[in-house]
């Protein structure tokens, strides 16, 4: 199949009762309830005026009826457009005016709050999470419409990078784009459809779309799809599931919980780790307790995935993503000129494949600088191949410092600093420095109960670090701010640190 939505309606032919759906409440919702659905809002879209390319925006707490929609709106020929639930009125305003959807489907809810967005252009309707909303309501009693045959360049989503380093950029992904991808993941992970997979993630980022949803309708498994993150809940479950898909802090806050044993886990064969780096004490802590080796992989809205750690071939190596997927190549190359790096040597990643995105929604600019003219796309990551293949991310080239001309990798600080047995974590920044342009500064989230002090961090890592690397100033902090998706948000780190030399 080209479509996930072809895939799906497999699926239904060949199991319409088996559950896609396992809800907290008990409740499962089987692939031909959802095929219910999906024909139900597919006509309501018709209704609505959708026509092939148009998107169709949605803003809504996770629900079935929410994967519903995206399916409806693939089967119908249009744009799926996910909103990430936190935005309000200023980024709503530039979302839509940037995206012009033909729909926009809203909590029940936050209806008054859009209603002036409605208008001969955009249609407003609205669906909530107890089987509720205008959308649910169904179009006029007219014959159904012939499912869109899409073709794997025609566009079928456009999803909003998480915004850690700037404004967040539209990324136009294909059809193909978003099938090959499951396929290349679903061969790698051996996942089937005797899957059960937990599903605790937003259904409006990459990772909880495209790769946990689009992998289980794909294959004919089940998910127990959770409204969010809980420890306890996925504890409770781990039991009943085979794999779990998880952004680090996942991990970080599964570790906390004493419940969590080797016992617990004994039906799970995976558990996944992406969208950020997972720590490496938190990747050994958990094999310690579990007997599992999280499986960590790399991937960004504009590509799907790019690497991953082998699931059977080979070992998962910590603090590593892995090798390309079947069909995507990486390469590791000079920023500045393009020449590619041999192994061990750090550079800009780029990447090639039918998983890479066709461009920036209406940003020709943007999308052709961040092509190269053999078609790999420059993914603003920095990373190193080791002898085996395996890529390394150590950091974005955003957040590279400069100081007095020297390049300076904050990973490999930050690396020392978490060795220290007083740190959790940290993140090190470059802030304005009058002399040397940059300079370093380390941001510590202290280990429970402890209080490191600057001078003994310094001491700990400075016997491992070029002088022109040594944080100039420490700061503890309780936690890092973090985004939904676990992603250090550095850029407020910056503005929070700017002036400490200037
Ligand atoms: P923006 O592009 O708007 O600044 P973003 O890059 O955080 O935001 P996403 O597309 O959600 O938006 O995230 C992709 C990025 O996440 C990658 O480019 C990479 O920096 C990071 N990432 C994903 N997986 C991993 C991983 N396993 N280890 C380290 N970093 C990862
Ligand atoms: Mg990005």
């Amino acid at each position: 199949p080209t479509t996930i939505h072809q895939s799906f309606a497999e699926q239904v032919e060949r199991q319409p009762d088996k559950a896609l759906f396992e809800l907290p409440d008990g409740r499962s919702v089987s692939y031909g309830d959802t095929e219910r659905t999906v024909r139900l809002i597919a006509a309501r879209l018709v209704a609505d005026g959708v026509t092939p390319g148009d998107r169709v925006a949605m803003q809504v707490e996770k629900s079935p009826e929410a994967i519903a929609l995206y399916l409806a709106t693939l089967r119908v020929g249009g744009v799926f457009l996910p909103l990430n639930t936190a935005y309000t009125g200023a980024e709503m305003e530039y979302f839509i005016q940037d995206a012009e959807p033909r729909v926009l489907v809203c909590s029940p809810e936050h209806r008054a709050g859009h209603a002036h967005r409605a208008g001969p252009e955009l249609v407003l309707e609205t669906l909530g999470t107890a089987g509720d909303g205008t959308l649910l309501e169904g179009g006029p009693d007219a014959p159904e419409p012939e499912p869109f045959t899409a073709s794997a360049d025609d566009p079928a989503a456009i999803l909003y990078t998480s915004g850690t380093t700037g404004r967040s950029k539209g990324a136009v992904l294909s059809h193909g784009n978003l099938a090959s991808n499951c396929r290349a993941l679903l061969d790698s992970w051996q996942f089937t459809g005797e899957d059960r997979l937990i599903h605790a993630l937003p259904i409006f980022h990459i990772h909880g779309l495209f790769v946990a949803a689009n992998m289980t309708l794909t294959a004919g498994a089940s998910m127990y799809y959770l409204p969010k993150f809980d420890a306890e809940t996925i504890i409770d479950l781990l039991p009943r599931a085979t794999v779990l898909m998880g952004v680090p802090t996942f991990y970080t806050r599964l570790l906390r919980n004493d419940r969590l044993t080797a016992a617990s886990c004994s039906s799970v064969r995976l558990f996944v780790s992406g969208s950020a780096p997972l720590l490496a004490s938190d990747h050994e802590a958990f094999r310690a307790r579990t007997g599992h080796t999280i499986l960590e992989r790399y991937g960004m809205t504009e590509t799907g995935m790019n690497t991953t750690n082998p699931y059977a071939d080979g070992p998962r190596k910590p603090g590593t993503v892995g090798k390309p997927l079947p069909g995507t190549e990486i390469r590791v190359v000079d920023a500045a000129t393009g020449r590619v790096l041999p192994d061990g040597e750090v550079g800009s990643i780029e990447v090639r494949g039918p998983n890479v995105f066709t461009g920036y929604w209406r940003l020709p600019e943007k999308t052709a600088s961040e092509f190269r003219a053999d078609g790999y796309f420059i993914t603003g990551d920095l990373g190193r191949v080791d002898e085996d293949g395996y890529l390394s991310i150590v950091g974005r080239g955003k957040d590279l410092v400069i100081s007095g001309g020297y390049n300076i990798y904050p990973k490999e600080i930050e690396e020392l600093l978490d060795a220290h047995p007083g740190v959790l974590e940290s993140a090190v920044i470059g802030v304005p420095h009058p002399d040397f342009g940059e300079t370093v500064v380390a941001v510590v989230v202290p280990a429970p109960g402890q209080e490191p002090g600057e001078r003994e961090l310094l001491d700990f890592i400075g016997g491992d670090l070029a002088r022109f690397k040594h944080p100039r100033a420490v700061r503890l902090v309780e936690a890092l701010p973090r985004n939904v998706m676990g992603k250090v948000q550095k850029a407020e780190l910056r503005k929070r640190y700017a002036r400490l030399f200037t």
